[in-house]
Protein backbone atom coordinates (compact mmCIF):
# COMPACT_ATOMS: atom_id res chain seq x y z
CA UNK A 1 0.00 0.00 0.00
CA UNK A 2 1.27 3.15 -1.19
CA UNK A 3 0.61 5.13 2.62
CA UNK A 4 2.50 2.77 4.65
CA UNK A 5 5.58 3.18 2.27
CA UNK A 6 5.21 6.88 2.70
CA UNK A 7 4.81 6.22 6.31
CA UNK A 8 7.84 4.10 7.02
CA UNK A 9 10.17 6.41 4.69
CA UNK A 10 8.86 9.66 6.99
CA UNK A 11 9.03 8.00 10.22
CA UNK A 12 12.80 6.72 9.19
CA UNK A 13 13.72 9.97 8.26
CA UNK A 14 12.29 11.87 11.47
CA UNK A 15 13.51 8.74 13.45
CA UNK A 16 10.71 8.22 14.78
CA UNK A 17 9.35 5.73 16.93
CA UNK A 18 5.59 4.67 16.52
CA UNK A 19 3.39 3.69 19.67
CA UNK A 20 0.12 1.71 19.34
CA UNK A 21 -2.54 0.98 21.58
CA UNK A 22 -3.75 -2.59 21.64
CA UNK A 23 -7.37 -1.40 21.02
CA UNK A 24 -6.15 0.54 17.63
CA UNK A 25 -6.90 -0.15 13.90
CA UNK A 26 -5.87 -3.26 12.76
CA UNK A 27 -3.81 -1.20 10.11
CA UNK A 28 -2.35 1.03 12.37
CA UNK A 29 -1.04 -1.65 14.76
CA UNK A 30 0.52 -3.53 12.07
CA UNK A 31 2.78 -0.39 10.78
CA UNK A 32 3.97 0.38 14.49
CA UNK A 33 7.51 -0.35 16.43
CA UNK A 34 5.49 -1.45 19.44
CA UNK A 35 2.08 -2.35 20.33
CA UNK A 36 0.99 -2.67 23.58
CA UNK A 37 -1.14 -1.64 26.62
CA UNK A 38 -1.24 1.67 28.85
CA UNK A 39 1.77 0.19 31.39
CA UNK A 40 3.83 -1.21 28.70
CA UNK A 41 3.74 1.66 26.38
CA UNK A 42 4.55 3.77 29.19
CA UNK A 43 8.09 1.85 29.83
CA UNK A 44 8.62 2.07 26.62
CA UNK A 45 8.36 5.55 26.10
CA UNK A 46 10.34 5.82 29.46
CA UNK A 47 13.28 3.94 27.52
CA UNK A 48 13.58 5.05 24.30
CA UNK A 49 14.98 8.60 24.17
CA UNK A 50 13.70 8.56 20.04
CA UNK A 51 13.41 12.08 19.42
CA UNK A 52 9.70 11.76 17.78
CA UNK A 53 7.52 10.03 18.97
CA UNK A 54 4.05 9.21 17.41
CA UNK A 55 1.56 7.94 19.62
CA UNK A 56 -1.77 6.16 18.56
CA UNK A 57 -3.79 6.07 20.89
CA UNK A 58 -5.91 8.49 23.12
CA UNK A 59 -4.98 11.58 24.81
CA UNK A 60 -3.82 10.76 28.35
CA UNK A 61 -1.59 7.91 26.94
CA UNK A 62 0.14 10.21 24.93
CA UNK A 63 0.08 12.90 27.21
CA UNK A 64 1.85 10.22 29.60
CA UNK A 65 4.65 9.09 26.79
CA UNK A 66 5.41 13.07 26.98
CA UNK A 67 5.48 13.11 30.69
CA UNK A 68 8.31 10.21 30.70
CA UNK A 69 10.12 11.66 27.82
CA UNK A 70 9.99 15.13 27.67
CA UNK A 71 12.91 16.02 25.39
CA UNK A 72 10.88 13.96 22.27
CA UNK A 73 8.57 15.93 20.04
CA UNK A 74 5.26 13.55 20.94
CA UNK A 75 2.90 13.52 18.05
CA UNK A 76 -0.75 12.65 18.29
CA UNK A 77 -1.91 12.39 15.10
CA UNK A 78 -5.90 12.84 16.11
CA UNK A 79 -6.79 15.27 18.63
CA UNK A 80 -10.31 14.30 18.59
CA UNK A 81 -9.09 11.02 20.28
CA UNK A 82 -10.08 11.41 23.74
CA UNK A 83 -10.68 9.49 26.28
CA UNK A 84 -14.13 9.95 28.34
CA UNK A 85 -13.37 8.37 31.45
CA UNK A 86 -10.05 10.25 31.51
CA UNK A 87 -12.06 14.00 31.51
CA UNK A 88 -13.96 12.33 35.07
CA UNK A 89 -12.00 13.24 37.65
CA UNK A 90 -10.80 17.04 37.46
CA UNK A 91 -7.61 18.55 39.68
CA UNK A 92 -10.04 21.02 41.10
CA UNK A 93 -12.81 17.91 41.99
CA UNK A 94 -9.68 16.15 43.95
CA UNK A 95 -8.27 19.42 45.35
CA UNK A 96 -12.09 19.61 46.92
CA UNK A 97 -12.08 15.93 47.97
CA UNK A 98 -8.53 16.01 49.44
CA UNK A 99 -10.07 19.05 51.67
CA UNK A 100 -12.93 17.43 53.15
CA UNK A 101 -10.99 13.89 53.50
CA UNK A 102 -7.54 15.37 54.82
CA UNK A 103 -5.29 12.01 55.14
CA UNK A 104 -6.59 10.41 52.52
CA UNK A 105 -4.38 8.65 49.68
CA UNK A 106 -5.43 9.15 46.03
CA UNK A 107 -4.71 6.51 43.42
CA UNK A 108 -5.46 7.29 39.82
CA UNK A 109 -5.61 4.78 36.99
CA UNK A 110 -3.28 6.15 34.24
CA UNK A 111 -7.09 6.93 32.69
CA UNK A 112 -6.32 10.65 33.46
CA UNK A 113 -5.55 13.89 32.26
CA UNK A 114 -1.96 15.18 32.91
CA UNK A 115 -3.29 17.99 34.88
CA UNK A 116 -5.30 15.55 37.37
CA UNK A 117 -2.16 13.58 37.78
CA UNK A 118 -0.53 16.45 39.17
CA UNK A 119 -2.80 16.36 41.95
CA UNK A 120 -2.84 12.55 43.14
CA UNK A 121 -0.35 10.52 45.07
CA UNK A 122 0.59 7.50 42.62
CA UNK A 123 -0.55 6.30 39.50
CA UNK A 124 -1.60 2.58 38.24
CA UNK A 125 -2.46 0.67 35.35
CA UNK A 126 -5.04 -2.04 34.93
CA UNK A 127 -1.73 -4.24 35.14
CA UNK A 128 -0.60 -3.49 37.86
CA UNK A 129 -3.18 -1.79 40.50
CA UNK A 130 -3.56 -4.79 42.22
CA UNK A 131 -0.15 -4.99 43.13
CA UNK A 132 0.20 -0.98 43.91
CA UNK A 133 -2.91 -1.00 45.82
CA UNK A 134 -1.49 -3.79 48.00
CA UNK A 135 1.49 -1.65 48.42
CA UNK A 136 -0.26 0.89 50.15
CA UNK A 137 -0.39 1.87 53.66
CA UNK A 138 -3.32 0.02 55.63
CA UNK A 139 -4.07 2.22 58.21
CA UNK A 140 -5.12 5.31 55.80
CA UNK A 141 -8.28 5.79 53.35
CA UNK A 142 -7.53 5.26 50.22
CA UNK A 143 -9.40 6.43 46.93
CA UNK A 144 -9.75 5.13 43.86
CA UNK A 145 -9.95 7.45 40.76
CA UNK A 146 -11.62 7.63 37.89
CA UNK A 147 -13.08 4.23 37.52
CA UNK A 148 -15.32 2.60 39.96
CA UNK A 149 -15.75 -0.74 38.45
CA UNK A 150 -11.18 -0.71 38.21
CA UNK A 151 -11.11 -0.02 41.88
CA UNK A 152 -14.48 -1.89 43.19
CA UNK A 153 -12.80 -5.19 41.62
CA UNK A 154 -9.64 -4.67 43.07
CA UNK A 155 -11.26 -3.96 46.39
CA UNK A 156 -12.87 -7.17 46.64
CA UNK A 157 -9.88 -9.14 45.32
CA UNK A 158 -7.67 -7.37 48.31
CA UNK A 159 -10.20 -7.67 50.39
CA UNK A 160 -9.74 -3.97 51.45
CA UNK A 161 -11.75 -0.95 51.83
CA UNK A 162 -11.51 1.72 48.87
CA UNK A 163 -13.18 4.99 48.16
CA UNK A 164 -14.65 5.17 44.71
CA UNK A 165 -14.60 7.78 42.33
CA UNK A 166 -18.27 7.94 39.96
CA UNK A 167 -16.27 7.08 36.96
CA UNK A 168 -16.23 4.34 34.11
CA UNK A 169 -15.37 3.29 31.00
CA UNK A 170 -18.40 3.40 28.61
CA UNK A 171 -17.03 0.87 26.26
CA UNK A 172 -16.32 -1.41 28.73
CA UNK A 173 -19.53 -0.83 30.50
CA UNK A 174 -21.51 -2.54 27.77
CA UNK A 175 -20.47 -5.68 28.75
CA UNK A 176 -23.55 -7.53 31.40
CA UNK A 177 -23.29 -10.59 33.08
CA UNK A 178 -25.93 -11.59 30.25
CA UNK A 179 -23.42 -11.44 27.40
CA UNK A 180 -21.07 -13.78 29.43
CA UNK A 181 -23.85 -16.97 30.26
CA UNK A 182 -24.76 -16.38 26.68
CA UNK A 183 -21.42 -16.69 24.83
CA UNK A 184 -20.48 -19.51 27.58
CA UNK A 185 -23.53 -21.13 25.55
CA UNK A 186 -22.55 -20.91 22.45
CA UNK A 187 -18.75 -21.82 23.02
CA UNK A 188 -18.59 -24.26 25.89
CA UNK A 189 -15.29 -25.19 25.68
CA UNK A 190 -13.87 -21.54 25.62
CA UNK A 191 -11.90 -19.65 28.31
CA UNK A 192 -13.52 -15.95 29.26
CA UNK A 193 -11.41 -13.48 29.79
CA UNK A 194 -12.16 -9.63 30.44
CA UNK A 195 -11.04 -6.28 31.13
CA UNK A 196 -11.34 -5.20 34.95
CA UNK A 197 -12.77 -1.95 33.76
CA UNK A 198 -16.00 -4.47 33.50
CA UNK A 199 -18.88 -4.54 36.06
CA UNK A 200 -17.87 -6.63 39.44
CA UNK A 201 -20.96 -8.73 38.70
CA UNK A 202 -19.20 -9.52 34.69
CA UNK A 203 -15.84 -10.01 36.36
CA UNK A 204 -17.50 -12.57 38.47
CA UNK A 205 -18.81 -14.58 36.30
CA UNK A 206 -15.25 -14.28 34.44
CA UNK A 207 -12.36 -17.27 34.16
CA UNK A 208 -10.28 -14.09 34.69
CA UNK A 209 -10.12 -10.47 34.28
CA UNK A 210 -6.71 -9.25 32.67
CA UNK A 211 -5.22 -5.99 30.92
CA UNK A 212 -4.72 -6.28 27.58
CA UNK A 213 -1.10 -7.31 27.95
CA UNK A 214 -2.13 -9.29 30.17
CA UNK A 215 -4.34 -10.99 28.13
CA UNK A 216 -2.27 -11.43 25.32
CA UNK A 217 0.14 -13.41 27.46
CA UNK A 218 -2.39 -15.62 28.81
CA UNK A 219 -3.77 -16.56 25.53
CA UNK A 220 -0.09 -17.27 24.01
CA UNK A 221 0.77 -19.31 27.01
CA UNK A 222 -2.06 -20.99 27.82
CA UNK A 223 -2.66 -24.89 26.11
CA UNK A 224 -6.20 -24.20 25.92
CA UNK A 225 -7.74 -23.50 21.89
CA UNK A 226 -10.44 -21.15 22.44
CA UNK A 227 -11.09 -17.90 24.14
CA UNK A 228 -14.08 -15.37 24.76
CA UNK A 229 -12.77 -12.03 24.66
CA UNK A 230 -14.20 -9.06 26.84
CA UNK A 231 -12.60 -6.40 26.44
CA UNK A 232 -12.39 -3.53 23.44
CA UNK A 233 -12.72 -5.64 20.04
CA UNK A 234 -9.09 -4.16 18.66
CA UNK A 235 -7.21 -6.87 20.54
CA UNK A 236 -8.78 -9.75 18.46
CA UNK A 237 -6.24 -8.63 15.68
CA UNK A 238 -2.97 -9.03 17.54
CA UNK A 239 -4.53 -12.07 19.51
CA UNK A 240 -6.00 -13.75 16.12
CA UNK A 241 -2.41 -12.82 14.09
CA UNK A 242 0.05 -13.85 16.84
CA UNK A 243 -1.90 -17.04 17.61
CA UNK A 244 -3.32 -18.49 14.80
CA UNK A 245 -4.08 -22.00 15.65
CA UNK A 246 -6.91 -20.51 18.48
CA UNK A 247 -9.93 -19.09 18.31
CA UNK A 248 -10.90 -16.30 19.59
CA UNK A 249 -14.44 -14.85 20.20
CA UNK A 250 -15.49 -11.44 20.76
CA UNK A 251 -17.87 -11.32 23.97
CA UNK A 252 -19.83 -8.50 22.27
CA UNK A 253 -18.68 -7.50 18.97
CA UNK A 254 -20.69 -3.82 19.89
CA UNK A 255 -17.70 -3.34 22.30
CA UNK A 256 -16.04 -0.84 19.98
CA UNK A 257 -14.62 2.38 21.66
CA UNK A 258 -14.84 5.33 18.85
CA UNK A 259 -11.86 7.22 20.20
CA UNK A 260 -9.58 4.14 19.58
CA UNK A 261 -10.37 3.82 16.36
CA UNK A 262 -10.23 7.78 15.18
CA UNK A 263 -6.39 8.08 14.36
CA UNK A 264 -5.94 6.74 10.60
CA UNK A 265 -3.20 5.83 8.52
CA UNK A 266 -3.87 9.54 6.75
CA UNK A 267 -3.68 11.07 10.67
CA UNK A 268 -0.24 9.32 10.83
CA UNK A 269 0.93 10.55 7.39
CA UNK A 270 -0.06 13.76 8.00
CA UNK A 271 1.57 14.26 11.49
CA UNK A 272 4.64 12.50 10.47
CA UNK A 273 4.47 15.12 7.39
CA UNK A 274 3.87 18.31 9.66
CA UNK A 275 4.82 17.20 12.37
CA UNK A 276 2.03 18.29 14.07
CA UNK A 277 -0.05 17.87 16.33
CA UNK A 278 1.74 18.07 19.51
CA UNK A 279 1.91 17.26 22.89
CA UNK A 280 2.52 20.03 24.89
CA UNK A 281 3.10 20.32 28.68
CA UNK A 282 4.01 23.20 30.66
CA UNK A 283 7.05 22.68 32.81
CA UNK A 284 5.03 22.71 35.97
CA UNK A 285 2.46 19.91 35.29
CA UNK A 286 5.43 18.27 33.10
CA UNK A 287 7.25 17.80 36.78
CA UNK A 288 3.97 17.00 39.05
CA UNK A 289 2.04 14.76 36.60
CA UNK A 290 5.34 12.93 36.40
CA UNK A 291 5.74 12.13 40.04
CA UNK A 292 2.79 9.65 40.74
CA UNK A 293 3.80 8.01 37.45
CA UNK A 294 7.71 7.71 38.95
CA UNK A 295 6.48 5.83 41.74
CA UNK A 296 3.99 3.82 40.01
CA UNK A 297 7.21 2.48 37.56
CA UNK A 298 9.25 1.62 40.86
CA UNK A 299 6.65 -0.42 42.15
S1 LIG B 1 -11.84 1.89 26.04
FE1 LIG B 1 -12.71 3.12 27.72
S2 LIG B 1 -10.98 3.67 29.00
FE2 LIG B 1 -10.15 3.01 27.00
S3 LIG B 1 -9.98 4.90 25.80
FE3 LIG B 1 -11.99 4.03 25.33
S4 LIG B 1 -13.35 5.06 26.80
FE4 LIG B 1 -11.29 5.38 27.56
Amino acid sequence: MKIVEEILELKARRNALLLAHNYTRPEVQDIADFVGDSLELSRKAAECHAPVIVFCGVRFMAETAKLLSPTSIVLHPNPKAGCPMAEMASPEEIRAYRASHPGTQVVAYVNTTAATKTEVDICCTSGNAEKLVASLPQNRPLLFLPDANLGANIAGKLGRKIELWPGCCPTHNKILPEHIKEARMRHPNAVVLVHPECLPAVVALADHALSTGGMLRFVHDSPQKEFIIGTECGILHRMRKENPEKAFHPLDPAVVCPNMKRITLEDVLNSLRDMRPTVELDDEVLRRARAPIDKMLEV
